[in-house]
């Protein structure tokens, strides 16, 4: 009964736009306590109607690039100029390192994260990426059951984040510098393949005939590309964050990108293939815990694993024997 109650109260706060509710509500989601996991996942179902109608952004770019600066000006665009209300979500696996997060930062988006009508939540700390990446999955839920309307999604371009943030956003914009070098900006080719927008950063100052040389190299390589799935070419813009030029032509691209993904019925279809892999990762995520916690396996494993190394048992007897133990 005391359950019920507070998962009502879950509910009408956060549909009433109550940002101190809508964090505890993320708190109980990352919380790894079976009963904080149980009421986040009812709330969650209860508020999942009215979940789904923002526009998700994933931003990623190597560090430098400019991330948050532009996210504190292209926020303040959206609710300035779109009259939106804003949510920053990060996915920041490299806070389990750091022992702090070092994105959706508070400090460094002062502006933005005083504003009524923006939200800015760090990543939460001390997890695996599976972690954080589904935790930021159902955050997403509760901010727009909240009334946010443009999710952004920020993570570092270096690692295996970016792959995480782009099966769960609608548009992927990657931030680029001008004259840096893929390889030397840390820019794998596969993640310029995913994205929707290339955007080079910094375009002002004695930069911006740089800028416009690079924005001709990155148009000719994106011709190169296979054509995507969603009829959508990826584009190449400039802006400065710093000086907030070319801010607006990023959010007319996401406008146009909507038009033409809503019209052909990508949207929806790529909505619902994220929904089938985020089943399928939370199963994977949820079985490999409870292998790896569980108490039998637990003592068996360090001395298979002593086995395998002196070769005296091949792996995958070792994996099947340590399986059919469960
Ligand atoms: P992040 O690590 O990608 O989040 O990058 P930051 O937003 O922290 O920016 C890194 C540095 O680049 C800071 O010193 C910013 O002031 C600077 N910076 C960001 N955007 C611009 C821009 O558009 N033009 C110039 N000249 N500097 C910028």
């Amino acid at each position: 009964m005391v359950k019920r109650f507070y998962v009502d109260q879950y509910v009408d706060r956060i549909l009433a736009g109550d940002r101190v509710v809508l964090s505890r509500a993320i708190t109980l989601v990352e919380s790894t306590l079976p009963a904080d996991q149980e009421l986040a996942q009812e709330v969650i179902n209860r508020l999942l109607p009215q979940t789904g109608h923002s526009v998700r952004l994933g931003i990623t770019g190597p560090p430098g690039v400019g991330k948050s600066t532009f996210i504190e000006t292209f926020g303040n665009y959206l609710i300035q100029e779109q009259g939106k209300k804003i949510a920053v979500l990060a996915i920041d696996p490299t806070s389990q390192r750091t022992g702090g997060s070092i994105l959706g930062d508070k400090t460094r988006m002062a502006s933005l994260s005083t504003h009524p009508a923006a939200y800015i939540r760090p990543s939460p700390a001390g997890k695996s990426l599976g972690g954080v990446a589904r935790n930021t999955r159902e955050a997403v839920l509760l901010c727009e059951a909240a009334g946010f309307e443009i999710i952004i999604i920020e993570t570092v371009g270096v690692g295996q984040s970016e792959t995480a943030v782009h099966s769960m956003v609608d548009f992927f914009l990657l931030l680029l510098l001008a004259g840096a070098g893929d390889e030397l900006q840390g820019i794998k080719k596969g993640i310029m393949e995913m994205a929707d927008a290339l955007v080079i950063n910094k375009a002002d100052g004695s930069n911006i005939t740089k800028a416009k040389r690079a924005r001709a190299e990155y148009q000719q390589a994106l011709h190169l590309f296979p054509p995507t799935s969603s009829g959508w070419r990826p584009q190449v813009a400039l802006c400065s964050a710093l000086e907030d030029t070319g801010i607006d032509a990023v959010w007319h691209l996401v406008t146009e990108y909507l038009m033409l993904t809503k019209q052909n019925s990508y949207f929806t279809r790529q909505r619902q293939e994220q929904n089938l892999h985020w089943l399928h990762q939370t199963i994977r995520y949820a079985l490999e815990d409870r292998f790896f916690s569980h108490e039998v396996i637990r003592t068996r494993l360090p001395f298979l694993e002593k086995q395998v190394t002196k070769g005296q048992i091949t792996p995958f007897k070792a994996a099947a024997d340590l399986l059919k133990l469960l």
